[in-house]
């Protein structure tokens, strides 16, 4: 079975930019993981008890499995601690597909959880280290958008998530410290809702969710492009 894992710095951050994406590949019967490297605590409305509820009900809902790491929330850095410790779920997991935040953000946790993402997938194939697991080393790394800057940056591609929108803000939903008790968020959703039919146009979809590739894709046919 194919396996996904889908880092984010908080939870609702993968939700944000590839929910959609993700209840898809559920239906396609693909293994998906979202590693939280933070429990996303404090915030104004939220305790750790209720943001993790809320967390487990949104993956409950994509029809996907959860860990939340306790690297500090609002102070995440690349380190080698955060490194190793994602390389360890990467080790145990073994996922051929590996999905990281897209790096230029206001909020400095996603930019750092873009770093620590990307050094923690060469380090999860190191030998002769004393991290947990066998080597092993996610054979694609894509970025999704989830940031904190009124960003326009082109896709390497769009997914349709015509089937997995109404999931997808579900799943938000399920956030109701963060998107319901707190005026400040208040079109938070809405304005998800915007962006999956903006890209969802680009694409010719209903809706869509933007990636951008560091590598070069590759396709068996030029007849898998639409
Ligand atoms: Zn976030």
């Amino acid at each position: 079975m194919t396996k996904v894992v889908c880092v984010g710095a908080h939870p609702d951050d993968v939700e944000i930019g590839m929910g959609g994406t993700v209840a898809s590949l559920v239906r396609q019967g693909v293994d998906v993981v979202i590693v939280d490297l933070t429990d996303g605590e404090p915030t104004p409305h939220g305790t750790r008890e209720t943001r993790l509820a809320e967390a487990a009900e949104a993956a409950r809902m994509l029809g996907c499995r959860r860990v939340t790491l306790d690297l500090p929330n609002r102070y995440l850095l690349d380190s080698v601690d955060a490194r190793t410790a994602l390389a360890e779920i990467l080790r145990a997991e073994r996922p051929e597909v590996l999905f990281a935040p897209y790096p230029e953000d206001a909020h400095p946790d996603h930019s750092a959880a873009a770093s620590i993402a990307e050094a923690a997938r060469f380090y999860a194939k190191l030998t002769k280290t004393k991290m947990s697991g066998e080597p092993h080393y996610p054979a694609r790394l894509y970025r999704y958008m989830a940031v904190h800057l009124r960003l326009v940056r082109e896709p390497s591609f769009i997914v349709d998530i015509a089937q997995g929108l109404q999931t997808k803000l579900t799943a938000l939903r399920a956030y109701a410290s963060q998107f319901g008790d707190n005026p400040a968020n208040e079109g938070v959703i809405a304005h998800v809702e915007r962006a999956a039919r903006f890209w969802g146009d680009v694409g010719r979809f209903e809706a869509g969710e933007p990636f951008f590739c560091l590598e070069p894709p590759s396709v068996s046919s030029v007849l898998d492009l639409r």
